[in-house]
């Protein structure tokens, strides 16, 4: 070998520097229906085993590599607002990335925003949830307006007159983002507007005005005058908006465009900077005497707009447990591959113990979740209808206020690697939060609950029955649920104790769904360190005698 070749030879060593060894890889191209153990048993416990094989295709487009790209492409090209187009003309316009509108489009076509108004019956809500829950694992953003479209049609049907005129076009089958009237579309989103800047939690103190145009009353046109804080997805069709009248504050829905297809002054004055739930777009808006019909009893809005709120609440618990199962199964796949100290990391005792918690925290949270999905489809029992108006609000409490540490704790499952932007877990994280927030934070549910307790003292035997069918399966939780009970004995200091309550009351009926239908290895495990062990402190607390191994087996994203 001469000198230039030994030096070029030399040059190519030195370029290889070392080799990729003992890192994880993509978490692409699985199944995320049928790859979820407790996913498929859920769907077929709670009554849409109907929908499995749509459930399977879903998961696989849900699960690709191409498919998962969407979400990173509509987090990291975030919506913007022009308010005026090149000529001056009022716009408010909001641009978002070819990814967000191919979210919204999958999501429209499979009925995420209406398939139980369409297809009601046995699994209707079971199935839609199902779908929701997978869809979000891909994308959270998307889904405020998917669920506000959604939660629309039970608050409009109060007005029949004006639920059939909209309900066919909301309900549609049809994803149209083009900024022009309802008139010239054949599908319809619809957003919400309650929170002013001066009250959210207590819409009461709304100072928005309506003023008849004619006729009072319900299904009549008003003009409202005032601005909304924060007004979520501002290309939807239409909002339902709270404002005063003489008689209190109603409700209304507004549509973007006058029927005479001129802009209807709705005008939205920038978009929020969001710390998470980017691709979604979320503004500040004034109402200049923009046209609305009036929807349910005048000076009854909260009471009208409840049944909205009522189902995004539950989408909240649909969508936190959707960011658990996406961080768990992100964790169980890194912690599989990597190894440290001589064994791979799902070997070692002790993260054998944070995965197998963070595990039992999800198949908790999909439990409670896919149960009330199922009351929601028998509403006209009253046992359902009463755990609906009271287990939603324990549940989308508990769910989504366990959620942000439960996806702190699998990004250190990753190390450092976890906090770097280019891992999936910045955006988990920083989403983690927004469900507890908004559609009534922690607080105003827990007083929720002690409302429904008093309103309807049926709710309340509602709840014992309902933990009661897990009664003589573990002594752990007949002792806590016996607790409860003594604590509702005393009614000193409710609101100060009412989150201590709604706490036990979440794992309570998480504890008795899983005593019944869970595997005896997950469901005693989560009642002993829930219920009287550590795990109320940090992950990865669970007693000696957890199987760890079987739940994080059974919680595997690629088994
Ligand atoms: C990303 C995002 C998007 C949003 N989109 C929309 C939208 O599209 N439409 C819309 O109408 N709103 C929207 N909101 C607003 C949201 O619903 C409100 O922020 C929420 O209801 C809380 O209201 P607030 O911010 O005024 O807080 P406040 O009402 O001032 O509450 C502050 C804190 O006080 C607590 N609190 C309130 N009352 C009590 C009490 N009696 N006892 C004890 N504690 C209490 C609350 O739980 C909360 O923790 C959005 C919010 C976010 C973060």
């Amino acid at each position: 070998m001469n000198a230039p070749e030994r030096i070029a030879k030399d040059r190519l060593f030195l370029a290889d520097t070392h080799e990729v060894i003992n890192v994880s890889s993509e978490l692409t191209d699985t199944n995320l229906y049928t790859h979820d153990m407790a996913l498929v048993e859920g769907v077929r416990r709670e009554g849409a085993g109907w929908a499995h094989d749509k459930l399977t295709a879903f998961g696989a487009l849900t699960g690709s590599a191409e498919y998962l790209e969407l979400g990173v492409q509509a987090n990291q090209n975030p919506p913007e607002l022009d308010t005026h187009d090149r000529f001056g003309r009022r716009i408010d316009r909001v641009r978002f990335h070819p990814a967000y509108h191919t979210l919204m489009r999958t999501a429209i076509e499979h009925g995420l925003h209406s398939s139980p108004w369409t297809d009601p019956g046995t699994g209707a809500h079971v199935a839609r949830a199902a779908h929701t829950y997978l869809h979000t694992q891909v994308e959270a953003g998307h889904g405020c307006p998917i669920t506000m479209t959604f939660a629309a049609v039970p608050s409009l049907r109060t007005t029949p007159a004006l639920a059939a005129l909209w309900e066919p076009k909301i309900t549609a089958r049809t994803y149209d983002p083009r900024n022009v009237p309802d008139a010239q579309k054949a599908g319809l989103t619809i957003g919400m507007a309650m929170t002013e800047k001066q009250g959210g939690s207590d819409v009461r103190a709304n100072t928005t005005r309506a003023f008849p145009i004619g006729a009072e009353g319900p299904g009549q046109a008003y003009e409202l005058v005032g601005h909304k804080y924060f007004v979520s997805a501002p290309m939807c069709d239409a909002f339902l908006v709270l404002a005063q009248t003489e008689a209190g504050l109603s409700c209304f829905l507004l549509p973007r465009w006058r029927p005479d297809g001129s802009k209807n002054p709705m005008q939205v004055l920038r978009l929020k900077r969001k710390m998470g739930n980017v691709s979604n777009a979320s503004s500040e808006t004034e109402l200049r005497g923009a046209l609305a019909w009036m929807v349910g009893e005048e000076g009854r809005g909260v009471r009208t707009i409840i049944e909205m709120v009522a189902m995004t609440r539950f989408d909240c618990m649909v969508g936190s447990t959707a960011g658990q199962r996406a961080a768990l199964a992100q964790a169980l796949h890194h912690c599989g591959q990597r190894s440290a100290f001589g064994r791979v990391l799902n070997q070692q005792p002790l993260m054998r113990n944070v995965l197998a918690d963070l595990a039992l925290e999800t198949e908790g949270a999909l439990a409670l979740t896919l149960r009330i999905a199922r009351a929601l489809d028998h509403r006209d029992d009253a046992h359902e209808d009463h755990l609906v108006r009271l287990v939603t609000a324990v549940g989308k409490y508990w769910i989504c206020k366990r959620t942000p540490h439960h996806a702190y704790e699998a990004m250190e499952c990753i190390g450092g690697s976890g906090v770097m932007e280019d891992s999936p877990f910045p955006r988990l994280f920083r989403e983690s939060p927004v469900n507890a927030i908004w559609e009534g934070s922690g607080n105003v549910q827990c007083l929720d609950v002690l409302r429904a307790m008093q309103k309807t003292p049926a709710v309340v035997e509602a709840f014992f029955a309902e933990v009661g069918k897990a009664r003589g399966a573990n002594a752990a939780l007949d002792r806590h649920v016996a607790g409860i009970a003594t604590m509702l004995r005393d009614p000193g200091d409710a609101e100060y104790r009412a989150r201590d309550l709604v706490d036990r009351m979440a794992l309570a009926i998480q504890g008795a769904l899983l005593q019944q239908h869970a595997p005896t290895f997950v469901a005693d495990a989560f009642c002993a360190s829930r219920l009287e062990g550590a795990g109320h402190r940090n992950y990865g607390t669970l007693p000696r005698e957890a199987d760890c191994v079987a739940i994080i087996r059974r919680a595997s994203p690629t088994l």
